[in-house]
């Protein structure tokens, strides 16, 4: 099927499901550089003029020290394309790196979180778009039920601490064999951040073993979000969610092994 027609039907699943935009949003999509937010973007874009409802679309960059190429390249490819782009220099970000080279990714995003709800406010937007990607969702579920015990991934809707922006993410049922092709289909300019190159993480070692996984199970992320949406509380721990006096067993779940093999 055609990459656009793929990409426009997933963002437009996303937007609608979870009601991301509404009549007279301005959204302001945060770019970071890279393929996914470019493809984001362009997907919003192409919505906006397409949608039975009126929305606009701006776009910003916040730079926190760590591009590796120039990001001027991008600027001139979002001129070309029309795109109302501001690019924000967060000179408490830059003198982080120098006080603490070695400053953790918490500190760095709460850095980013302030600068980036600055910027949107002064654009006058109601809704920020982030780029987390389909890829991102099975990475952070994977994560928190391994590492922090807790089933969870990342909302696809959420809102601002004062509620003063909906924060949405579009690209939750895109993934990245995706948001690479088309961004190459764009041409457009990918800057690429310091941190994307860093080995030996967690989230690389998941990525790694998913990869893996995928080359004899290709559907394998579709699964994992299906179940993100497939939730039988009854069949899990949380005594929150359990009937009093247990869920009626279904005959294939008598042995167990049945269950988990
Ligand atoms: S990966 Fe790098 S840019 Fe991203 S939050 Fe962590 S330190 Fe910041």
């Amino acid at each position: 099927m055609d990459l656009e027609k793929t990409l426009l039907r997933k963002v437009g699943e996303a937007v609608t499901r979870f009601k991301m935009i509404r009549d007279g949003d301005r959204v302001a999509v945060a770019l970071s550089g890279g393929k996914d937010s470019l493809t984001m973007l362009e997907a919003l874009v192409l919505l906006r003029d397409r949608a039975p409802i009126q929305f606009t679309v701006c776009a910003f960059t916040v730079e926190q020290g760590k591009f590796l190429r120039p990001i001027e390249p991008m600027g001139e490819y979002l001129k070309s394309r029309g795109i109302d782009w501001t690019y924000h220099t967060d000179n408490p970000s830059i003198r982080l790196i120098d006080e603490q080279p070695d400053h953790g990714c918490d500190l760095c995003s709460r850095f980013r979180r302030r600068a980036v709800y600055q910027i949107a406010r002064e654009l006058g937007a109601n809704v920020i778009a982030f780029g987390h990607t389909a890829d991102d969702l099975c990475e952070s579920f994977l994560r928190n039920a391994l590492f922090t015990g807790r089933i969870s991934a990342l909302p696809p809707v959420t809102w601002s601490s004062k509620k003063d922006f909906r924060l949405i993410r579009p690209l939750v049922f895109v993934t990245e064999d995706i948001t690479t092709r088309f961004a190459e289909s764009l041409g457009a300019p990918v800057i690429p951040c310091g941190c994307s190159q860093k080995t030996g993480t967690v989230r690389r070692s998941l990525r790694d073993i998913l990869g893996e996984l995928e080359k004899e199970h290709p559907r394998l992320k579709e699964s994992l979000l299906s179940a993100m949406g497939n939730i039988q509380t009854d069949r899990l721990l949380d005594t929150r969610y359990l009937p009093d006096d247990g869920p009626v067993e279904t005959p294939e779940e008598t042995n167990p092994l049945v269950v988990v093999r």
